[in-house]
């Protein structure tokens, strides 16, 4: 079944997902990736820097450093505003983000009154709230509801005695040099973006890229996350994959950010449907509502993933307007503001913000791969990877151990191009099942017979078909399936 405890089994298991400092019973929420998943997660990221920058004319790549001048995060609000409401519970002293345990609440008493119209009509008449977003209500209003619909703590089920809901910054923070003071004080990034904004004028200037066009940037970032969880989908380090896109404003082309926005809810479709071959119905689309909206912002929507705990954002994308750059401007005193050339005109850009948690996203690839099929013996796992998702794309399994200098030059001859699994003991039906498990697409046999002939037998993971490919054409074979 694909709950989420089979999945970190799997992930264990197979070498995917490791719980980080295990011999020293771990660290809550934090993870390693093991052999397969550095794989997994360098192809996700690569295939995400193809489609993204290698394909376009209008692109370049950044990598920022993750700590930067604490200037930077005042300008970009972090330091006074990056906070989740925190709630804790009196009698048994966890804490929880209030944000989310109202959502679960208004999910509750949707399946409880009938319909969310009806949730609204009851929140309206006692707490005079206007939406269903517990996010955009006041910490005054979010802690009514709590106490007024007797929210349990979801820990033990039992009934809460909840404090006030207060601001908790998820900014991590460390100290520079030799003293540890304020002064000191500097923060790891929250998100990748910001290292793209500060950078912008350096980016015009040396990549002479005229607008529009967008800097793309994966890395790591860093939230104290009041409830981490639910495995690697929410984790206190984790990695992000950002695009700034650079559009004209407002002022210049009315409308035209719009236009780009819906265009880039688009590209990130495509990228999850065709590059990594993501099930459709298991992905979904959420416009934000005008009063979830942060002030600056135009329009953002999130695609969101149907995971085993139910639909969780993976990738927003958000029109950000010229916020960011007209920010750093004010704090910095430079001039950040952009010349186009093909209109005479000066001004700062508007921002289409697409980003996507790489880790996350692993998370949904990995899930939307796993099968199970019935046989005799019982039910065995295959991971179902695209191949050019795969970790490892070809296994090798001389058909004896006396043909292991044949399987060596076959392996030798792939290595080059490809990841490649090399094994050669056991029955060759077990090694097709461990295969399977792993995700690899593609499993070549060598046998006496048609290795003298020049040739070896392919297994297909997924119909379990065998083909027989020539040696001399077995690399172009594998480059044509895996691109
Ligand atoms: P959430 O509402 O889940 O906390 P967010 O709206 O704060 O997410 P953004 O700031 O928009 O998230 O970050 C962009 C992307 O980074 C998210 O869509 C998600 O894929 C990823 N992300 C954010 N926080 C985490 C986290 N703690 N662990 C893993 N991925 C994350």
């Amino acid at each position: 079944m694909k709950d989420m405890q089979t999945i970190v089994n799997l992930a264990k298991a197979r070498g995917f997902v490791y719980q980080w400092s295990e011999i020293y019973w771990g660290l809550a929420n934090a993870w390693d990736y093991g052999p397969l998943g550095s794989l997994l997660k360098e192809n996700i990221k690569n295939l995400w820097i193809r489609e993204f920058v290698q394909k376009r004319t209008d692109m370049t790549l950044l990598d920022a450093a993750i700590l930067m001048n604490p200037s930077v995060w005042i300008a970009s609000g972090h330091v006074g505003g990056f906070s989740d409401p925190l709630v804790d519970d009196k009698k048994t002293k966890e804490r929880f983000r209030a944000d989310k345990l109202l959502e679960n609440l208004i999910d509750e008493k949707e399946s409880e009154l009938g319909s969310r119209d009806a949730v609204l009509t009851r929140f309206q008449w006692l707490y005079a709230i206007n939406n269903l977003i517990p996010e955009s209500w006041t910490f005054e209003q979010q802690g009514a509801v709590l106490i007024g619909e007797k929210v349990k703590n979801p820990n033990n089920n039992e009934e809460a005695d909840w404090t006030e809901v207060k601001k908790f910054n998820l900014m991590f923070r460390t100290f520079q040099g030799v003293t540890e003071d304020s002064s000191a004080t500097i923060y790891m990034r929250p998100e990748t973006a910001q290292g793209i904004f500060v950078n912008f004028p350096n980016i015009v200037r040396s990549s002479r890229k005229k607008v529009p066009f967008w800097v793309a940037q994966v890395g790591k970032a860093f939230r104290n996350e009041i409830t981490p969880g639910n495995f690697i989908f929410r984790t206190r380090e984790f990695e992000q994959m950002e695009i700034e896109f650079f559009c004209e404003p407002e002022s210049v082309a009315p409308g035209k950010h719009l236009e780009w926005h819906a265009a880039w809810k688009d590209a990130c479709k495509k990228f999850l449907l065709e590059t990594l071959s993501i099930t459709e119905s298991n992905l979904r689309f959420r416009d934000h509502e005008k009063d979830e909206l942060s002030f600056y912002s135009a329009a953002t929507t999130d695609i969101e993933y149907k995971f085993p705990f139910g639909w969780g954002e993976l990738w927003g994308i958000a029109d950000r307007t010229d916020h960011d750059l007209k920010a750093h401007m004010g704090e910095s005193k430079q001039d950040l503001s952009y010349f186009d050339p093909y209109t005479n005109q000066k001004y700062l850009p508007y921002v289409i913000e697409p980003s996507v948690g790489l880790t996350r996203l692993f998370l949904a690839t990995l899930l939307d791969a796993y099968d199970e099929i019935e046989t005799e013996e019982g039910s065995r796992i295959v991971l179902r990877f695209h191949p050019r998702v795969a970790p490892i794309k070809v296994a090798v399994f001389p058909i004896v151990k006396k043909l292991a200098e044949q399987g060596r030059a076959i392996f030798d001859l792939l290595a080059s191009d490809f990841q490649v699994e090399y094994d050669e003991t056991g029955a060759v039906g077990k090694r097709y099942y461990r295969a399977d498990e792993m995700g690899i697409p593609f499993s070549i046999v060598v046998d006496d017979e048609h290795y003298n002939a020049g040739s070896v037998t392919v297994r297909h993971r997924d119909s379990g078909e065998q083909e027989v490919v020539r040696i001399d054409e077995l690399v172009e074979w594998v480059r044509a399936r895996v691109r």
